[in-house]
């Protein structure tokens, strides 16, 4: 008998099963709204030019090795990282005030910052919103925290509850780790407003909590990646500490080559590398250091103005047409005459729409129209063209009435 025998079957991961299942579906009008991947108007995956062409020029460099990179990555790449969250003028990036190491993408980086906390930092409680996505919960409490919710989302309005966020920031034990989501909330797609965002700062500050952001959709949300970057740079220009783990998947289309990067804002460039030395500490026994194709794609990018310039006008078109589909879906729901306030689906932001729809409405498109979503209700906007909004539309409204 196998030493494995006793071995019980996992469940799939409730946001990538959801893939699974689909690849399984025979039918030709099935639709896959549930992983968050940008898809064209043809519904296929895509690769920026701007990447293309960066690809080319390091295949054409021919001086170019697969030598290992440093424990903490490519030291371009993480300088204008730190740059494209934090400002390209940014006093805490002059000051040498913030470390920052390439990670695999932006889980690899909440876990690598995770870690790092759970060895280093006074209170090991982290508080993540009500709801967050699927993995925020895994990753840290692996990381060796203690993972405490937020009230955030308030199903009632589709919107904040914004009185909620405040109330339970304003009860948590001084100290407490926050994780924020940069832009884009996900799954809610409900962002606060920078008023609301500069409350959330004055009361975390009073409260000595220590934001850690996760920023895996910079861009997405408005087209600008400033714009997406403000609440970030908020919490820096008052001079207070934060982290952020930052990932290059959706902006850059780069989901497979996993790229991305924590930075750690400190309040002096000495304690910024002590930190340093420490994360290296973290990164070392785990994969040692990361793989350099995608890190140096992203530089090539972001170091050329032209590239980069061509790379914002790129992710402009994605956030776009995603903006865009809120609007058909929305219009079509009303043409059909679907009972229901759908408002929120041309309110909300980024890559998904909460729908409000709950698992057996999931259950039954799936089951009856071939449309494949996350159990809570949520649908990848990225995953829709023109083409495929009459058939989810007809699947709500069926699933509806
Ligand atoms: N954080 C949030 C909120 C996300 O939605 C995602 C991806 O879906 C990630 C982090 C991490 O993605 P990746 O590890 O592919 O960069």
């Amino acid at each position: 008998d196998s030493v494995f025998a006793h071995i019980d079957r996992a469940p799939e991961d409730p946001i990538l099963g959801v893939t699974v299942a689909y690849n399984k579906d025979p039918s030709p009008i099935k639709l896959n709204l549930g992983v968050g991947a940008y898809r064209t108007e043809e519904g296929k995956p895509l690769v920026l030019n701007v990447v293309r062409q960066a690809e080319q020029q390091l295949v054409n460099d021919r001086s170019r090795v697969k030598e290992y990179l440093p424990i903490v990555g490519l030291a371009d790449f993480n300088k204008l990282s730190a740059k494209l969250i934090l400002g390209a003028d940014s006093p805490a990036v002059q000051e040498n005030r913030v470390t920052t190491v390439q990670c695999l993408s932006g889980t690899g980086s909440l876990r690598v910052g995770g870690e790092f906390l759970a060895r280093h930092y006074h209170q090991l409680t982290i508080y993540i919103p009500l709801p967050t996505w699927g993995n925020h919960p895994k990753v840290f409490t692996l990381a060796g925290l203690s993972v405490k919710t937020y009230r955030y989302y308030d199903p009632a309005t589709r919107g904040l509850n914004f009185q909620g966020l405040l109330e339970d920031l304003g009860s948590a034990p001084s100290g407490a780790i926050v994780l924020l989501h940069a832009c884009a909330h996900n799954p809610t797609g409900v962002d606060p407003t920078i008023q609301q965002w500069e409350q959330i700062r004055q009361l975390m500050r009073s409260k000595s909590l220590l934001p850690f952001f996760d920023s895996a959709y910079q861009g997405f949300a408005s087209g600008s990646l400033d714009a997406d970057a403000q609440p970030v740079r908020m919490f820096v220009a008052d001079g207070g500490e934060c982290l952020v783990a930052q990932s290059y998947a959706k902006n850059m289309g780069l989901y497979g080559e996993r790229v991305g990067a924590l930075s750690i804002v400190c309040k002096t460039a000495d304690v910024a590398s002590r930190v340093e030395s420490q994360l290296k500490l973290v990164i070392r026994p785990m994969y040692s250091n990361p793989p350099i194709h995608g890190a140096s794609i992203v530089a090539t990018i972001l170091k050329d103005r032209d590239m980069y310039n061509e790379w914002t006008i790129e992710l402009k078109e994605m956030a776009d047409r995603i903006i865009s589909m809120r609007q058909k879906l929305f219009d079509a729901l009303r043409a059909r005459g679907t009972p229901g306030d759908w408002s929120h689906i041309i309110k909300q932001i980024g890559m998904f729409t909460f729908t409000g729809l709950n698992s057996e409405q999931v259950a039954f498109m799936t089951r009856e129209y071939h449309i494949y979503m996350t159990s809570d209700g949520r649908i990848s906007m990225a995953g829709l063209s023109s083409k495929t909004v009459p058939h989810l539309a007809d699947a709500i409204h069926a699933a509806v009435t």
